[in-house]
């Protein structure tokens, strides 16, 4: 089967291998520069295990993160690890096609999808992924305008007897694929840090009198902290000091003192509104959307990831068991995945927040922004 993913982030590189480990040769399209990949506070929670287990990274990553609430002669429940440790382990030996943005979808006289068309990523996107680290990161390692060989200038056809959108939560492809999305914007906002420093602990959080949530996450280089907050858009929620930050975090989750320590500006601090995401349906012939972009969990869950390589390891499991059948291995993987991640997105604990919301007030000292 000619399958062609679509996205080289973290689920698409790892249907690859695991596609590969059955012998078949996929490609995957991604827009970026080689070695490209976002920085940001990361937690594998073990659904993802298995996968990598398979792929030869899993032992790799584990040892060079800090367990969450590990268990004697069992895996931990999650680690906490930097996230490039675990995109440059799956980004090592994978032949790739970078720097090209998928733009359209080709299709068949019945609607089959049959291929895509890429074309270079435009330069001011690759200018772009160069550009400074901030809170929301943006570090790369990669070289944009890296020289792509003998590759023919303009568009590029890729045919297909998959098509894999591995794309994240915005999902050009899902859009162009015509599959529905169901977006649900969460209640309230999320305030996070993005720190160099290490905390003693690698895991905290806790629950505020509204049902809102504050949480750390530290890994051997660094720490993220994230929590909830009233809706009042980015410029009212940082309108603050560093100070303040700092003083709130350390009061309302004291095991992140030393973490909130590393934030000394406010271009580590971030503000964002958060939403879940559901695809009612995952495929349509000739494709089948995976990871984000078939589904997105709330910010306190951390299994985003984790069901994403998941899901990686039933479609190339799917596909080996019919490999001429592009339609029936579709089939065979919602069949397999639906009893998995439909409850988690059912529930969700963000999901079930918008129940309670607005019935209790939040404490005047868990506030944020804090009042004058
Ligand atoms: C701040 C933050 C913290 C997070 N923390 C956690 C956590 O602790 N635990 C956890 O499990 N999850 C976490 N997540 C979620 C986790 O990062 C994602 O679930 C995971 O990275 C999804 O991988 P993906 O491959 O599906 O999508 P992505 O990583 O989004 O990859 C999509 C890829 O597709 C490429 N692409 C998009 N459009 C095109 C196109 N048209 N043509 C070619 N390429 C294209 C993009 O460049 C990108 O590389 C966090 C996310 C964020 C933002």
């Amino acid at each position: 089967m000619k399958v062609v993913i679509v996205g080289g982030g973290m689920v698409g590189m790892t249907l690859a291998h695991l596609l590969r480990r059955r012998g078949l040769e996929p490609t995957i399209i991604e827009r970026m520069p080689a070695g490209f990949y976002q920085p940001r506070g990361y937690m594998l929670g073990f659904q993802g295990y298995e996968s990598l287990q398979e792929v030869g990274v899993y032992d790799e990553v584990r040892d060079a993160g800090r367990p969450i609430a590990p268990r004697e002669g069992q895996p931990p429940i999650a680690v906490a690890v930097r996230f490039g440790a675990l995109i440059e382990a799956l980004q090592r030996d994978l032949p790739m096609e970078n720097e090209l943005t998928v733009k359209e979808l080709i299709t068949d006289e019945i609607g089959r999808v049959t291929g895509v068309v890429a074309e270079p990523t435009p330069e001011e996107v690759l200018r772009g992924a160069a550009g400074p680290t901030s809170a929301a990161g943006s570090l790369q390692t990669a070289v944009p305008g890296t020289v792509k060989g003998d590759r023919p200038a303009g568009e590029i056809r890729f045919e297909a007897d998959l098509v894999v959108a591995c794309d994240g939560v915005r999902s050009p492809i899902r859009d162009m694929a015509g599959l529905s999305a169901e977006i649900d914007p969460l209640p309230e906002a999320a305030l996070s840090f993005y720190s160099p420093k290490q905390a003693d602990t690698s895991f905290a959080m806790a629950y505020m009198s509204d049902g809102g949530h504050i949480g750390m996450l530290s890994w051997y280089e660094g720490s993220a902290g994230w929590r909830s907050c009233a809706r009042v858009g980015a410029e009212a929620a940082l309108d603050v000091t560093v100070d303040q930050i700092k003083e709130m975090w350390t009061r309302l989750l004291p095991e992140s003192a030393s973490a909130v320590e590393g934030v000394t500006s406010m271009d580590q601090v971030r503000y964002s509104e958060p939403a879940l995401l559901r695809c009612p349906e995952w495929w349509k012939p000739g494709i089948v959307l995976i990871g984000d972009a078939a589904h997105f969990f709330g910010p306190e869950t951390g299994v985003s990831s984790g069901i994403g390589l998941g899901d990686a390891h039933a479609l190339a499991e799917a596909i080996r068991q019919n490999p001429n059948d592009a339609d029936a291995a579709c089939h065979m993987y919602q069949t397999w995945r639906e009893p998995v991640v439909r409850p988690y997105e059912a529930t969700d604990p963000g999901r079930q927040r918008i129940l309670v919301s607005g019935q209790v007030e939040p404490r005047p000292e868990e506030r944020w922004p804090p009042e004058d």
